[in-house]
C-alpha cells in the first residue's frame, strides 16, 4: 500500500464524515462527493500538480481531493460555501495529511476577490456543477497567476468548454475559456465514483494559460461575445447592431476587422472577437 492510499478518503470514510457532520448532500449546492481514491489521484496527475504549486480548490466538500492535492502541492487554499464543511476540513487534513499547508476560505466562490487567495499557481477542483462555468471564468479573470486549470465538470459543459468554432455546441463558455488559454478534454469520469451518484456524466477539462491577448480588451471582447451569442441565429450584423448602435455601424466594424457581416457568431474564433474589439 502506498502512502497515498493510506490516508485518502474511501466510501466508508466519506459516509462516516457525512454522518458525523449531519450532512445530507444537497442538490442546490451541487454536493456530490468523490469517494474513490483512484479518481482523486487521477485528477492530481492530470493537473500536473507539483511541489511548488499553490493550488486553489473550489468546493473541497469533505476533503477527498484536498487530501490528495496536499500530498503533492506545497500549499492548498480551499474555498467552500458550506460552513459545516469548511469548519471540518482542517480537522480532516490534520488527520490525513498533517504535513500539508492548508488555508480554508468559507465563502461563495463567486464572491471571492483577489485578496482572498495569495497568488495561486493552479486551479484544481471538482466544481459545483450548477455554477461551474461562472466560477471558472471568475477565477481565471481575478487570478492571472493561475497557469494551469484541471476541473471536473458535467460532461456536456466540458464538451462546450472545449468546442471549436463552427460546432453546434460552440458557445459563450468556449470562446471565453479560449481567451485565457488552451482548453482540452482530459478524461471521462463515471458516476459511481460519487456519493450520491449524480444523474449526469462527468469529464475533466484542462486549461493551460497562454496570455495571448492584452487583458485591457477583455471587457469589450466579452461584451461582443455575449451579444453575438444572445441572438445566435442572427447574422453578426444584426446581432451586434445593439452593441454598436446600428446595423450599419456593426457592419462597418466587422468589415474593418476583416469579418464577413453575414456570418453568425458561432463561426468566429476568439482571435476574431479580439480583432473586432480592437
Ligand atoms: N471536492 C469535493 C469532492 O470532490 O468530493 C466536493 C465536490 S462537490 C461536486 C461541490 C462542492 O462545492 C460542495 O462541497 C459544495 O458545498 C461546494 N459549493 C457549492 N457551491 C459553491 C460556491 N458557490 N462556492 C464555493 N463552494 C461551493
Amino acid at each position: 500500500m502506498t502512502r497515498s492510499e493510506a490516508h485518502l478518503l474511501g466510501p466508508a470514510e466519506i459516509r462516516e464524515l457525512a454522518d458525523k457532520l449531519g450532512v445530507s448532500p444537497t442538490k442546490k449546492l451541487g454536493q456530490n462527493f468523490v469517494h474513490d481514491p483512484n479518481t482523486v489521484r487521477r485528477i492530481v496527475a492530470a493537473g500536473d500538480v507539483t511541489s511548488s504549486d499553490h493550488v486553489v480548490e473550489i468546493g473541497p466538500g469533505l476533503g477527498s481531493l484536498t487530501v490528495a492535492l496536499l500530498d503533492t502541492a506545497q500549499r492548498v487554499t480551499a474555498v467552500e460555501i458550506d460552513p459545516r464543511l469548511a469548519a471540518e476540513l482542517p480537522e480532516t487534513v490534520a488527520q490525513r495529511a498533517p504535513f500539508g499547508d492548508l488555508t480554508v476560505v468559507n465563502k461563495d466562490a463567486l464572491q471571492v476577490t483577489a485578496t482572498d487567495v495569495e497568488s495561486p499557481t493552479a486551479l484544481v477542483a471538482n466544481l459545483p456543477y450548477n455554477v461551474s462555468v461562472p466560477v471558472l471564468l471568475h477565477f481565471l479573470e481575478i487570478f492571472p497567476s493561475i497557469e494551469r486549470v484541471l476541473v471536473m465538470v458535467q460532461a456536456e459543459v466540458a464538451d462546450r468548454l472545449a468546442a471549436q468554432p463552427g460546432s453546434k455546441i460552440y458557445g459563450v463558455p468556449s470562446v471565453k475559456a479560449d481567451f485565457y488559454g488552451d482548453v482540452r478534454l482530459a478524461g471521462n469520469i463515471g458516476r459511481r465514483v460519487f456519493w450520491p451518484e449524480p444523474n449526469v456524466d462527468s469529464k475533466l477539462v484542462r486549461i493551460d494559460r497562454r496570455d495571448r491577448f492584452d487583458h485591457a480588451v477583455r471587457p469589450e471582447v466579452f461584451a461582443l461575445i455575449d451579444a453575438a451569442f444572445a441572438q445566435r441565429r442572427k447574422t453578426l450584423r444584426a446581432a451586434l447592431s445593439g452593441h454598436y448602435g446600428s446595423g450599419q455601424a456593426a457592419e462597418d466594424a466587422l468589415v474593418a476587422a476583416g469579418i464577413d457581416p453575414k456570418l453568425r457568431g458561432e463561426r468566429l474564433s476568439v482571435d476574431d472577437y479580439v480583432r473586432l474589439a480592437r
